[in-house]
């Protein structure tokens, strides 16, 4: 699960300060998804960069399952990335000259634990497992420039969940594809959720899925209000 509790951020702005996020406090419970909508510089980017432990807010907490990254040290904070936390993002930043497969297997290289760093066959097997879920069994030996844009996010959706994150992180990931691929993407997102139990903070401008998520929040000018979906009101 994550927990944000009365989330402020400011950026400097000449001699003053701009806020980006005003008193912000969402829960996601593990094996759920949680949307946020909001117009282009409302603080949606901003959320989740406090609520992956890259930004620390200037107020408030944020809670991962037991441990509280607003007390981290950076080297920490990094750490915890790293274990628990997976990021997508619109733009999908795969390595240009690795297949498929590879970019997942770079994840754990990453990793500075020997243990797991030993543990290649098993790296190798999830990769493989990961990349049947979201339906690229066949294109695994592919480069980014031989896929799709669906496929590319498909392939960034499947990197983030190599470390079994107990929260996933998704920005806007459909805004670069039609409709039908982004509700696929939406699909794929709703499923491994339930499926890794992952606790799912979603930043979409598709106000359609909304009623299909756990639950819905929109943000404007920095402040996070819920969304009463058709789910909870029918
Ligand atoms: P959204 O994702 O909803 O479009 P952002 O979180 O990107 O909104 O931006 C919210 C506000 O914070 C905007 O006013 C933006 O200009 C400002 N902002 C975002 N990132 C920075 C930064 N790194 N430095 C200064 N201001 C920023
Ligand atoms: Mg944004």
């Amino acid at each position: 699960m994550i927990d944000l509790a009365n989330v402020t951020l400011t950026f400097p702005d000449g001699s003053s300060r701009v806020t980006a996020i005003d008193d912000a406090t969402l829960h996601v419970d593990a094996g759920t998804t949680v949307g946020i909508t909001g117009p282009s510089g409302s603080g949606k980017s901003s959320l989740l960069a406090v609520a992956s432990t890259l930004i620390a807010p200037d107020r408030g907490t944020v809670t991962i399952d037991d441990v509280e990254a607003t007390g981290l040290t950076l080297t920490e904070r990094a750490e915890l990335r790293r274990t628990r936390i997976g990021l997508v993002f619109q733009q999908s930043n795969l390595i240009a000259s690795l297949t498929a497969y590879e970019q997942l297997l770079v994840m754990n290289e990453l990793t500075t634990d020997p243990r797991r760093r030993g543990a290649r066959a098993a790296t190798r097997e999830r990769a493989s497992e990961l990349l049947d879920a979201v339906g690229l069994s066949r294109d695994a030996g592919k480069r980014p420039a031989q896929l799709s844009g669906g496929q590319r996010q498909r392939v960034n959706i499947a990197r983030a969940l190599m470390h079994r994150p107990a929260v996933l992180i998704v920005d806007e990931p459909t805004s670069a594809l039609d409709q039908e691929r982004g509700t696929q993407i939406i699909d794929l997102l709703l499923r491994l959720t339930s499926e890794h139990d992952t606790a799912t903070i979603l930043v979409t401008h598709d106000q359609r899925i909304l009623p299909r998520l756990t639950g819905a929040h929109t943000m404007v000018d920095g402040r996070l209000r819920a969304l009463d979906t058709p789910q909870t009101v029918g």
